[in-house]
């Protein structure tokens, strides 16, 4: 494996990082490259705490590689910017989400759809196009392709936008590519955590109808109150659940840790699209009569690709849509992990990057 060095990666980079499976983040040095001429450098500022982010530092997905530096919900404000680099200028606000390259010349990539790319270069854990190993936002600066590089308008508090570049536009693209985002269509959101509350937020502001579906009987209120969702049931309520059997046109699954698909399956009207935006750790048991009785879909989706998210961003400012957040210095992240585990924010952990990485060194 071919590691950052000082050799090939001359730019200075402070950040935190995972060192093993433990998950334990600690300060790291590092290297980046140096500003290519379509590239463009960041000083971040503000970067969201995911919950793919606790999958890959204690390496429930089987991939991870040490030292890890986490963070994908990034904004930050541009600090240099490369000879050909076209949309972006020094000051600009601009924001970077999961992926930070993609071969761009497949089928795919030709079609606005790095997420799909076979080659999409994540973020963080990666292996970028010279082989070395990618470094994510938890750290003072990046160096980044245009392409996969953001624009953020001026309307929206920058803390609450971080989150959107990884929720937002995962909660989005189903939406939009699965046709649920015509007015006055019923959608199930399962789990309410961060990307459980920007799919409300979006859907409301598509104008359909929204059930939350939850564990957490004690969410009703917000959920109902605060991010003025239509209904809410509560998952291990086989009454509740069965009150609303085959009222709904698609449902979101965004819950870590559900398997059983069935009660979910049952809540969909014929026709009905239930996607997945997170996968259980054990394969899907699902009955394909369930299926074909009624003609229903379960279906998936990751992210989406750079000019959908941009669509996203400009759809946020238009409405006015950011993330609840809990700004976080950046030494308070060990304990945040813990409370993420235990489902324990309303609704996003962003860590103060600008402010108090330094300070921590
Ligand atoms: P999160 O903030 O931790 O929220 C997850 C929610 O799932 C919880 O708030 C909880 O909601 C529900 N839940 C049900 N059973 C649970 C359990 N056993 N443990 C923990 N939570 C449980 O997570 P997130 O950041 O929204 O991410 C959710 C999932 O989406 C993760 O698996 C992440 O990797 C994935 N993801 C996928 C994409 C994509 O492109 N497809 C992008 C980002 C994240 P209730 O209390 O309401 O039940
Ligand atoms: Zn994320």
């Amino acid at each position: 494996m071919v590691k950052s060095s000082e050799h090939n990666h001359p730019v200075k980079a402070f950040g935190w990082a995972a060192r093993d499976s433990s998950g334990h983040l600690s300060p790291f040095n590092f290297f980046r490259r140096s500003v290519g001429e379509k590239d463009v450098a960041l000083k971040v500022l503000y970067c969201g705490l995911c919950h793919y982010d606790l999958h890959q530092t204690k390496n429930e997905l089987g991939n991870s590689e040490y030292p890890m530096v986490p963070g994908h919900e990034i904004v930050g404000e541009v600090t240099e910017v490369g000879s050909r680099v076209t949309r972006f200028k020094v000051g600009d606000k601009a924001g970077v989400g999961c992926m930070v390259g993609s071969c761009q010349s497949c089928e795919n990539c030709a079609r606005d759809l790095e997420n799909y790319c076979r080659k999409m270069i994540r973020t963080f854990n990666s292996k970028d196009h010279d082989g070395t190993t990618t470094y994510g936002g938890f750290s003072d600066v990046m160096v980044v392709d245009e392409h996969f590089v953001v624009a953020i308008p001026d309307n929206l508090p920058l803390a609450g936008v971080a989150p959107l570049l990884c929720i937002g536009i995962t909660a989005y693209s189903p939406l939009k590519y699965y046709g649920l985002d015509k007015p006055g269509l019923h959608l199930g959101v399962v789990g309410l955590g961060g990307l459980g509350h920007i799919a409300v937020k979006f859907a409301k502001a598509m104008g359909l109808k929204v059930t939350v579906i939850s564990t957490s009987p004690g969410k009703r209120e917000d959920a109902l109150e605060h991010l003025s969702a239509n209904s809410f049931l509560v998952s291990r309520d086989p009454e509740q659940m069965q009150s609303a059997a085959g009222s709904m046109d698609g449902i979101i699954n965004t819950a870590v840790g559900i398997r059983d698909l069935v009660p979910l399956i049952d809540l969909l009207k014929s026709d009905g699209k239930l996607v997945m935006v997170t996968a259980p750790d054990k394969p899907l048991d699902i009955p394909a009569a369930l299926l074909l009785l009624e003609r229903k879909m379960v279906g998936g989706s990751l992210i989406g690709g750079m000019k959908e998210t941009q669509e996203m961003i400009d759809f946020a400012s238009k409405h006015n849509i950011t993330s609840d957040v809990e700004v976080i210095p950046m030494d308070y992240v060990n304990v945040a992990n813990e409370r993420l585990v235990k489902g324990d924010v309303r609704y996003r952990f962003v860590i103060d990057i600008g402010n108090t990485l330094k300070s921590t060194c």
